[in-house]
């Protein structure tokens, strides 16, 4: 829950504004400032204070406890200009909702914390736990030290800056990656891969703290960090088992569970005969731990509860590491076209591939660190190969794509490449069909197909089959890719074809550079466009037979029966 407080009448608007744009997230305090903040403080997660800093500072002073456990405040002036993070901007989430505050108000966002503020991703930023002396290992990154990093395996994390290296012997201050316990020096800190999956078995009404020992101790002794743990994992039948149930939330990790086929057909060293008699496969703890593949660290092992028998079992494997590929659209051009997700994962990714005029549209957003791999055009099946490869070592890999990276782009390629030992994220992107119409009017309010005219990997027979099919069906089409200096008998070819099923009046757009800084757009009809205008940067959308020009815009209806608001008519 979010605590709101203010003490003014300007205040309170504001705030009244941002509870009634968060219902159900938000909690008004009313009543004496100094009581409102401290219960606030003492209930919430998170606190906006339409307060100043200074009077949010003094008030906030004498509650303050701990950077992990005090709630995120966020400040917000009177005159609603700024949101500041004050408190909490990481652990508390303060940051974030800096953000969201100045979204939902309308007003510009203030956050201090350095990490943040020059791009370099925070070390608790980063997805994992962390240990040790974070606060000084983070600020040596920051500072540009030296800083060495050791790690165990390759994970997909976003990239460091150049003073975050391997080299051997380059600095006492060092970040290491790894899931085993180690001696930690002053200047050292260590991020917990998620890389251990934990097998567990129970018998019924096993306590929790009997399988939780179990664990830890099974951990411990193999040099191994709880941290590091990504599941617990057991059979059907245990689902419910609130021992392991138990041991899974006070991990807080989820708990997976496999059917006693799938864990019978896992080969183990270990397997007996009471599981299988119990719930129908000879191993739940090394089974469940090795479903996935990987390294098994620690053999069945069983509890040892003093004077009773033994009521639970765990096994502990080791997975490798998957990189991640993530298939981005920039969009058609302009920066706020560019959605909020793309631009998450670009910062996300420490290796990027995409071809070089792309990579310019977006090479101020990339972390300091970040592998750039650019190539021309034409390039495209080994940008593919390429992206796959370095997802395949294990990397955090961004794929880019103009428009969306799945029309006419690079999606197809790469994932044609890839197999399923990496992760695939898709970001749509707005795709020029849609950018022009934007800029058009509505061309495509009925049914639409986009069509590339482009003959080098498709034969012109079946280009034309398709452009037919739309011409019969009186669909609105959209070419991309229309004519280049080499193609340039294709565009009125596919035009005529249009011709033959809708009159020389039908409604033509032509949009250029959708969205970039040399935009232009023109409105024309089948038989007055001149195909020699136009050019790759180029789509031309053509109407449908009901398509109008409405005050100069391009109007396709809904459809006759919608115009004419018939009675219980599908919209
Ligand atoms: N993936 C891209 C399309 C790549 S094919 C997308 O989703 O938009 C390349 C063709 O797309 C170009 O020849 C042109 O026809 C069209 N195109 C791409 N961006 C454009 C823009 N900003 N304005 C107009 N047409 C564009």
């Amino acid at each position: 829950m979010i605590g709101l407080i203010s003490a003014t009448a300007a205040g309170a608007t504001a705030r009244d504004r941002l509870a009634a744009a968060w219902p159900g997230r938000v909690q008004v305090y009313e009543g004496p400032v100094r009581e409102a903040v401290e219960r606030a403080f003492a209930e919430c997660d998170a606190l906006v204070c339409f307060l100043a800093t200074g009077a949010t500072v003094r008030l906030l002073a004498p509650l303050l406890a701990d950077k992990t456990s005090d709630p995120g405040v966020v400040c917000v002036d009177e005159g609603v200009r700024f949101a500041v993070s004050l408190l909490g901007g990481h652990g508390g989430g303060a940051n974030a909702l800096t953000e969201e505050v100045a979204d939902a108000l309308g007003c510009t966002p203030v956050v201090t914390t350095a990490t943040d503020a020059v791009s370099v991703p925070g070390l608790d930023m980063l997805g994992l736990p962390v240990e040790g002396a974070v606060a000084s290992v983070g600020r040596a990154i920051l500072d540009g030290e030296p800083v060495a990093l050791r790690a165990d395996a390759r994970w997909p994390l976003p990239a460091f800056p150049p003073n975050v290296t391997d080299a051997p012997d380059v600095s006492d201050v060092t970040l290491h990656l790894t899931d085993r316990v180690l001696e930690l020096g002053p200047r050292e800190a260590v991020l917990r891969p998620k890389s251990l999956v934990v097998g567990v078995g129970a018998s019924k009404d096993a306590p929790v703290e009997e399988v939780l020992g179990l664990i830890e101790d099974a951990l411990a002794d193999a040099g191994l960090s709880a941290l590091s743990v990504a599941e617990l994992a057991t059979v059907d039948a245990k689902a419910q088992e609130p021992g392991i149930v138990g041991a899974a939330s006070r991990l807080g990790v989820p708990l997976t569970t496999y059917t006693s086929q799938e864990l019978a057909a896992v080969s183990v060293p270990n397997p007996s005969d009471a599981p299988l008699a119990a719930v129908g496969t000879p191993s739940v703890a090394e089974a469940a731990a090795l479903v996935g593949g990987g390294e098994l660290l620690v053999p069945k092992r069983k509890s040892a509860p003093e004077g009773r028998a033994a009521m639970a079992t765990c096994a502990i494997v080791r997975r490798p590491p998957r990189g991640r590929l993530a298939v981005v659209g920039l969009g058609p051009g302009a920066r706020d076209l560019l959605t909020p997700r793309a631009k998450d994962e670009l910062r996300r990714a420490s290796v990027l591939v995409g071809l070089d005029q792309y990579v310019d549209q977006i090479r101020d957003l990339l972390r300091p660190g970040t592998t750039v791999l650019e190539s021309g055009l034409g390039a495209e099946e080994e940008r593919a190969r390429t992206a796959v490869a370095e997802a395949r070592k294990g990397h955090a890999v961004a794929l880019i794509g103009s428009g969306d990276a799945g029309v006419y782009a690079m999606a197809s390629p790469a994932l044609a490449e890839a197999a399923d030992d990496i992760d695939v994220v898709g970001v749509p992107g707005v795709t020029a069909a849609l950018a022009a119409a934007a800029i058009l009017g509505a061309p495509l309010g009925h049914d639409h197909v986009s069509i590339s005219l482009s003959d080098l990997h498709t034969p012109w027979e079946v280009i034309e089959r398709r452009v037919r099919a739309a011409a019969e069906a009186d669909i609105v089409v959209t070419f991309y890719n229309p004519r280049s200096r080499g193609r340039d008998w294709q565009l009125p070819k596919a035009l005529g074809i249009l011709a033959e099923h809708r009159t020389p009046h039908t409604p033509v757009g032509v949009v250029r550079n959708a969205s970039r800084p040399d935009e232009s757009s023109r409105l024309t009809t089948l038989g007055v466009l001149d195909p020699a205008t136009v050019d790759m940067m180029t789509v031309v959308t053509v109407g449908n037979t009901a398509t109008r020009e409405i005050a100069g815009r391009m109007v396709t209806p809904r459809g006759y029966r919608w115009q004419s608001g018939t009675p219980g008519e599908a919209k």
